[in-house]
């Protein structure tokens, strides 16, 4: 009965949330004929409809405290996210009396139950609480509608505050519709997942979708890869991104010569955005989690961009550890960056060659020289700067970048050719993997010795430590490179007042000034693209009672070294 019943509902109907009761009962049916050894902690996730309002309701089984007091972590707060306990719909013990109190200040719930009780079976409902659409604030709350679900470890599964280190861990989805996609960090379309021996860090850093997410899979050296994303992309078809992210990771795991992860996912979600275009990702678990503005200003090199940058964090930043978080960000971020271009270009990704290189580099250099803290010392990017500053939250990419460039060029040519910043990196790798030895300054001038002609520890003091700008000019007259000495840079021109509706200061005779912009202009529109020359800056300033409309291109003439894009230097540098 139980079973006709529950596959005529779904024939019927669009709405999967409305046949959550004969589904439960399925559920329960099934699983008083399996007689296993019990997990630590099981999770039962549901689909239910609560005021016409889709949701999801979690019921978990788990070893009670012997003392009666047994407490959940559930963060009220998490990254960047307020108020989380407002997602949380009816709580309750299932197989006790007791009472569920919300300590929404330490991000838990706390169950009171009678002492002696071994098992506790409790239940709770998760909720979209926002209705103003998805966009790039949303993505770190669940999400949650008749079509799909998007969530994030901490935001969907409570943990008992007990349950440290390593714990057996089932996930039973079998309530949902055989075609609601089911897909997580942990395995694809899996309706019951056993988690044995789980390490609850990584459980507690994972991403779970469902619904109507597409799922593509491929294999590399016997190991499965996947891309889940669902919607109508605009700028590119899933095949597309499915074969940028095969290929970067092949290229990637080949470059380390690592193989050994079974199963990695991207995750791709689409969300609306009118103005421009936006994409973030997330390292976690097995996976990377991403949301990408969906509209005709994001394409395909985006994601090539996002996807060997961020994994490429697998290996730097995650296996290669800083031994000093932002100190050491220009090798984390910097070297990741340099990599990022030099695996694109080496490998053709997405047909893209030497040239991609080049005017990566070149970029960055005119970057770096734009920046005002271009030469600050390393010890100011710190948390603070970092975080709350845009051109000190660059600076590590930047100079890193340059750095690890005029590194690789070096070592090549010291050593003839027969070297180069590839070996001090897997050197490093090595290091990390067999000595648990983290990137500290000490380590890599120690390392970087044996690359180099004698003196990198001045060198290293005078370039990273002190933050002087490197001789490019130098570098490309050494490797016989064609350049050019003078470019075009990033300059706006004026500074804004710090409630940034006025106009503090312009700089005399910058683009800016030409165009008109004067001191004390109050400013009612704006169109700015931090640190692009290609596109204009527009303000509409009020002056004397008047308005006025003001566009220049943010660019001045600077003395910055170039690389010509030539098949002679694409060769010269390894292309
Ligand atoms: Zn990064």
């Amino acid at each position: 009965m139980a079973f006709l019943c529950v596959y005529r509902v779904y024939q019927s109907n669009q709405s999967m949330f409305k046949r959550v009761l004969p589904t439960a009962l399925l559920a329960i049916i099934l699983f008083s004929c399996h007689q296993k050894a019990e997990p630590d902690i099981r999770y039962v996730i549901a689909p239910v409809v609560v005021d016409s309002i889709p949701q999801l309701q979690i019921k978990m089984t788990f070893p009670a405290n012997p003392e009666g007091t047994t407490v959940l972590s559930f963060p009220n707060e998490a990254w960047g996210q307020e108020k989380l306990f407002g997602t949380l719909g009816k709580m309750q013990l299932l197989n006790v009396e007791g009472a569920v109190e919300k300590d929404a200040e330490n991000g838990q719930i706390v169950l009171i139950h009678p002492k002696g009780v071994k098992k506790l079976e409790f239940e709770y409902v998760l909720k979209q609480d926002f209705d103003d659409g998805l966009s790039t604030i949303r993505i770190y709350r669940p999400i949650i509608n008749s079509t799909y679900f998007h969530a994030f470890s901490h935001n969907m599964f409570m943990v008992p505050e007990q349950a440290a280190g390593h714990q057996n861990i089932i996930l039973d989805w079998s309530s949902f519709p055989k075609d609601y996609t089911v897909h997580n960090s942990f395995g694809s379309q899996e309706r019951v997942q056993e988690l044995k021996d789980m390490d609850m860090d990584l459980f507690g850093n994972a991403i779970f979708v469902g619904g109507d997410f597409r799922v593509l899979s491929g294999d590399i050296q016997g190991n499965r890869i996947s891309l889940a994303t669902r919607g109508e992309w605009v700028p590119f078809q899933d095949e597309d991104v499915f074969q940028v992210l095969e290929r970067t990771l092949t290229c990637q795991r080949n470059f380390w010569n690592d193989h050994s992860q079974e199963y990695f996912t991207v995750t791709m979600q689409p969300f609306p955005q009118e103005n421009g275009s936006s994409f973030q990702g997330t390292g976690l678990t097995n996976s990377f989690a991403t949301s990408v503005s969906n509209n005709d200003l994001t394409d395909i090199g985006q994601m090539v961009y996002l996807f060997n940058h961020e994994l490429m964090h697998n290996w730097i930043g995650h296996t290669i550890t800083n031994g000093n978080e932002e100190e050491q960000y220009w090798f984390s971020e910097g070297f990741t960056e340099y990599y990022t271009f030099k695996n694109i270009a080496a490998n053709h990704i997405n047909g893209l060659d030497g040239r991609f290189f080049i005017d990566e580099m070149n970029r960055t250099i005119r970057d770096l020289y734009a920046s005002s803290v271009g030469d600050v010392p390393n010890s100011e990017i710190n948390y603070d700067h970092f975080w709350n500053n845009y051109e000190y939250s660059k600076l590590p990419y930047w100079r890193g970048t340059i750095f690890a460039f005029y590194l690789d060029q070096k070592i090549k040519q010291i050593s003839k050719g027969q070297q180069s910043l590839d070996d001090v990196m897997h050197h490093i790798y090595r290091d990390a993997t067999t000595k648990d030895q983290k990137l500290t300054h000490d380590y890599f001038v120690d390392l970087m010795e044996s690359y180099w002609n004698g003196g990198f520890g001045t060198f290293f003091q005078k370039h990273i430590e002190e933050g002087q700008k490197l001789d490019l000019e130098d570098l490309f007259i050494e490797l016989d490179l064609a350049y050019s000495t003078e470019s075009d840079i990033y300059e706006l021109g004026f500074e804004f007042t710090e409630d940034r509706k006025g106009i503090k200061s312009v700089i005399e005779g910058s683009k800016a000034w030409e165009a008109g912009i004067r001191e004390g202009d109050a400013v009612f529109s704006r169109s700015i693209w931090q640190g692009n020359i290609e596109k204009e800056v527009e303000l509409g300033v009020k002056r004397n009672g008047e308005q006025l409309h003001f566009s220049f291109y943010p660019v001045k003439k600077a003395k910055v070294p170039q690389m010509e894009v030539t098949v002679g230097n694409m060769e010269k540098l390894g292309f």
